[in-house]
């Protein structure tokens, strides 16, 4: 048996908040973030430039996939639902380099990697609903289309059908116009830019990034 859950409050727990979002950074680092920080939503930049990067250049997952740009949410439509919310807790996970670089080689470390983060999103997203704070939603790392879907022809979610994976998939943060690279820098955490043309051995690291918006 699980442990009880308590019923639902009129102001979704905010006394046991802070404590839930302290909760929430060890239970990311526990799977397998390297760091984890609570932020104030008035600190998540939100900006219609980052989704711009997905299409120019390019990206493989423009287009191809429900949780890519242009068919997932925009980010006006973020800006204005982070309005009613306040707290949230972001996270990262280094990887090798060699990873994040889009090389055929490390296809299956990359793919565990990313869909690590959708898990580590997953859970504490859940554990947040669980506690009361039942608004709570995340964003992962990277496209769905490529973490979950890599091996199918299409997006099935795009032909009016059942997600495959709908309950571990998510946009990515880019995907809805979060500036990860300033969120992350401004947490005083490293993060390169480690692009298509980028070899591995000129970043110390890699990084990837999830967030769940808790309250
Ligand atoms: S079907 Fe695959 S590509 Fe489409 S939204 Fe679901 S996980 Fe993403």
């Amino acid at each position: 048996m699980g442990d009880p859950i308590s019923k639902i409050s009129v102001d979704r727990h905010e006394g046991a908040l802070p404590e839930d979002l302290r909760r929430y950074c060890e239970r990311a680092l526990a799977l397998g973030a390297t760091q984890a920080r609570v932020i104030a939503t008035s600190d998540i930049p939100v900006d219609e430039r980052i989704t711009l990067k997905c299409q120019v250049p390019r990206c493989f997952g423009y287009g191809a996939g429900a949780h890519c740009p242009p068919h997932t949410l925009k980010p006006a439509e973020l800006r204005e639902l982070l309005k009613g919310f306040r707290w949230a807790v972001l996270f990262i996970k280094d990887v090798p380099p060699e990873v994040i670089v889009r090389d055929k080689a490390t296809i299956k470390e990359r793919v565990e990697a990313y869909q690590q983060m959708y898990k580590i999103v997953n859970d504490v997203e859940s554990m947040a609903f669980y506690d009361g704070h039942y608004l709570a939603f995340g964003f992962a790392a990277g496209s769905c289309r490529h973490t979950f879907c890599g091996q199918q022809e299409t997006c099935q979610a795009m032909e009016g059908k059942k997600c495959r994976f709908s309950l571990l998939s998510r946009p990515s943060m880019e995907a809805v116009g979060i500036d990860v690279f300033q969120m992350v820098a401004k947490a005083g955490w490293e993060i390169y830019p480690i692009g298509s043309g980028a070899k591995p051995d000129q970043f110390p690291k890699g990084t990837l990034a999830g967030i769940v918006i808790v309250q």
